[in-house]
């Protein structure tokens, strides 16, 4: 599939926009607007770089449509992993016992199949194995809540689902 130029009135001609750089966090939804206010609305806006989940909401609310980052992998092979109750270090000590998957509300293999004390086993061991695993979990934690972003953007329930996840996330 190559790409199609297409002057528009702007006269960059691209099928859809990338947008980023090291964007501050703090200012992120004030840089997002003021770049989307410059770009027609009938192509996509791709936003790279965000990290946490609140970026997410952020960037959609100012106007982002599509997303990637290297972050949840990138956390993840330092043991660090998503969850609907905040962001945990896998290889925490409290973890050394509890045969729970990382978060019992998530369907991916590594919650089906691994414990966090086998998480942290496999960390502490310096098996390739963990980061693997806490990868699988940390994508499929950051697909699922733009599935259910999409949905709620759908149904009118976003600042509903903001509050809910952030309050869940960030307590
Ligand atoms: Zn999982």
């Amino acid at each position: 599939m190559g790409l199609t130029l297409i002057v528009d009135e702007h006269g960059l001609g691209f099928d859809g926009y990338g947008i980023g750089d090291a964007l501050e966090e703090q200012n992120l939804a004030t840089i997002i607007g003021w770049v989307i206010d410059e770009l027609t609305e009938d192509r996509p806006r791709h936003l790279l770089g965000i990290s946490g989940p609140d970026d997410l909401f952020v960037s959609i609310e100012a106007g982002a449509d599509t997303f990637d980052c290297v972050s949840p992998s990138r956390v993840a092979r330092n043991a660090a992993v998503y969850t609907w109750r905040g962001r945990h270090n896998i290889t925490n000590a409290r973890f050394r016992r509890d045969f729970a998957p990382i978060d019992p509300d998530c369907d991916c293999y590594t919650c089906a199949n691994y414990t966090r004390a086998y998480l942290l086993h496999l960390f502490k061991s310096r098996e390739i194995l963990g980061a693997m695993l806490a990868t699988i979990h940390n994508e499929r934690f950051i697909i699922g809540l733009v599935d259910q972003i999409r949905e709620a953007i759908s149904g009118g329930r976003f600042d509903d689902l903001r509050e809910h996840v952030s309050g869940r996330y960030y307590a």
